[in-house]
């Protein structure tokens, strides 16, 4: 699955939502504390499980206190988290939001996120169930969960110290690790936002260990490209980085992979050389890999 870019107006938009969350918080540095997030923004958190249909059942029951739209239809809240598959969901009536108990610690921190940011942006409301005529077309739900992840690597990376700290160093996965640590959060959603918020030409790939690749599991789960390698490198693909992977990783299950310098033609056909380097956090192998300088040509004699 591919990153989608939002266009400048809508990420203005967000932004302006999130900023001032973080001047509401008297945000300065650091990890941002979700807890202190809900006391401001008012949102209530609840935990579910779905193979646990007492569970869920009790959940909805306590949305048919508060939640109009539950107490109608007591069905569709279960609908909605059978047909997508949720691990999480934001309920505006009431302004609930529910997690999967199932979700590991550290995920549960960006599903958290994500869902204030649907409460944050307005036009989501509406979205956030469907109802009876507004049922999510696929494009539709792809945008709308593409600007709630927007919102919420902006909320966990505050805009200028995240931008400040990230130009701090050249990028590697290093320096993402360190990033992380700095604020609060996973080292896969740090890469995907320094990649996202990179002026250059480099991409993320999140993905299987190509030396112990488990048949029938995505290869590439996630192929996150800045907005400069998504126009140069269009022709790059998942497979493409695949097959890089298995070039130079080592056997290792965790910890760094290796690192190797790249060929590739660009969409006009000219030669580049990319710097790829693989670490593995025992669950993913993350990859970046980030231009470096167009390949010179060779003249034989
Ligand atoms: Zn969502």
């Amino acid at each position: 699955m591919k990153n989608i870019h939002l266009d400048k107006r809508t990420a203005k938009d967000i932004d302006q939502h999130i900023d001032r969350v973080h001047r509401d918080l008297g945000y300065t540095d650091g990890m941002i504390m979700l807890p202190q997030v809900r006391e401001l923004l008012r949102l209530d958190l609840h935990y579910y499980q779905l193979d646990d249909p007492k569970l869920l059942d009790e959940v909805v029951h306590k949305l048919r206190v508060g939640a109009k739209q539950v107490i109608n239809r007591p069905g569709l809240l279960l609908d909605a988290v059978r047909k997508f598959d949720l691990n999480a969901l934001f309920i505006p009536d009431g302004k609930r939001i529910l997690i999967d108990g199932r979700v590991p610690d550290l995920k549960k921190r960006w599903y958290e996120s994500h869902e204030v940011a649907h409460s944050l942006i307005p036009w989501h409301a509406e979205y956030m169930l469907g109802d009876d005529k507004e049922t999510l077309s696929q494009s539709c739900h792809q945008f709308i969960e593409a600007e709630a992840n927007y919102g919420s690597g902006r909320l966990l990376f505050p805009h200028n110290n995240f931008t400040e700290a990230r130009l701090s160093s050249e990028i590697s996965i290093d320096h993402v690790r360190k990033l992380a640590k700095h604020f609060g959060n996973t080292i896969t959603s740090t890469l995907w936002r320094c990649v996202e918020q990179s002026e250059h030409a480099i991409f993320a790939a999140v993905g299987e260990h190509p030396k112990h690749y488990c048949e029938g599991n995505s290869k590439i789960e996630y192929f996150v490209r800045s907005e400069k390698f998504e126009q140069q490198f269009q022709n790059v693909c998942e497979e493409d980085i695949w097959g890089w992977k298995q070039s130079y990783c080592g056997y290792n299950k965790s910890g760094p992979l290796g690192c190797s310098e790249i060929q590739v033609a660009d969409i006009d056909g000219e030669l580049q050389v990319l710097l790829m380097e693989s670490f593995s956090n025992s669950h993913n192998v993350l990859t970046l890999g980030c231009w470096v300088r167009p390949q010179p040509i060779q003249v034989f004699f």
